[in-house]
């Protein structure tokens, strides 16, 4: 339950319902302090791109979907706040797309993962991976706890999807040879650079898409999602993601000289 009430035609109720979540979460230990201020700079970036899902980010959202589809061992990365804000929608995805769900924390703390596991097996969660008490190997390319990746899960996957992720991991995970897709409201994050899909969404609007189209195209032939995916082209895809914060940037530009007319 939510602390504050928003009123219902609040103009920016969507996103202070949101950081009500986060702040939640926070309370509950799912959420690292670092985790809202990484929240403050996706709400930044979230204005940026007026608050929707663009043209641009469903095409990313197709293609990231396709691939989940097409791996053998798909594996979806769980961190704080991805499980504070979506954690119906992460089960539900992996369920859909058979990808294992994997608790992995950039401030490692068992308080933090005890929460998260929590509120996933809550969700309806029935296997996770990545607790202390699983088998685990380390990634070389990285330091400390964040080395750690489940033995059955990112250590063996072949396309790992990790919402929200830092960009050294993303590196290191790339290093490694994984097909790595991220959602990130910043297309000039490390982590979107060095993503084989970047989604350029908010994860509360991009994660109920990904598993309504994970619905849909469950049904599609393995040639029809291969050829989403061939046709995805993630350098274009940043691209047109900076191009429609430009474009949306000299439209409120636009209408600030209009207002001065008045
Ligand atoms: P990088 O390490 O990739 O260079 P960074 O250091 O700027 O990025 P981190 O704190 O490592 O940022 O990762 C958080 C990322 O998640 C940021 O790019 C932020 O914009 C993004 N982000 C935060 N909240 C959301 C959200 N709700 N939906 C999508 N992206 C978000
Ligand atoms: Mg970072």
């Amino acid at each position: 339950m939510s602390r504050i009430e928003i009123p219902q035609d609040h103009p920016r109720r969507i996103s202070l319902e949101t950081r009500e979540k986060a702040i939640e979460g926070y309370e509950n230990h799912v959420v690292a302090t670092a985790g809202l201020l990484a929240h403050g700079r996706g709400e930044a970036f979230d204005y940026l791109i007026g608050e929707i899902t663009t043209s641009q980010a469903k095409v990313a959202i197709r293609a990231a979907v396709a691939k989940l589809l097409l791996a053998k061992h798909p594996v979806i990365s769980v961190n704080g706040n991805i499980c504070a804000l979506v954690p119906n929608e992460l089960v539900r995805l992996s369920d859909l797309t058979n990808a294992r769900l994997e608790i992995n924390l950039f401030y490692y703390q068992k308080e933090r993962e005890d929460a998260i596991l929590h509120q996933l097996r809550t969700a309806g969660a029935e296997r996770v991976l990545g607790t202390h008490d699983r088998p685990s190997e380390t990634i070389p390319e990285l330091s400390s706890n964040r080395r750690k990746v489940d033995s059955e899960g990112i250590a063996i996957a072949d396309v790992v999807l990790v919402p929200l992720e830092d960009g050294d991991r993303t590196e290191a995970l790339r290093a490694i040879g994984k097909y790595v897709i991220t959602i990130d409201l910043n297309p000039m994050s490390r982590t979107s650079v060095f993503s084989n899909i970047t989604i350029v969404d908010n994860v509360v609007r991009a994660m109920p898409l990904m598993v309504e189209e994970a619905r849909e195209m469950l049904t599609w032939s393995t040639e029809k999602l291969y050829a989403v995916v061939t046709n995805f082209d993630n350098n274009e895809n940043r691209a047109i993601s900076i191009n429609l914060m430009i474009e949306h940037l000299e439209n409120r530009a636009r209408e600030a000289m209009e207002v001065q007319q008045l």
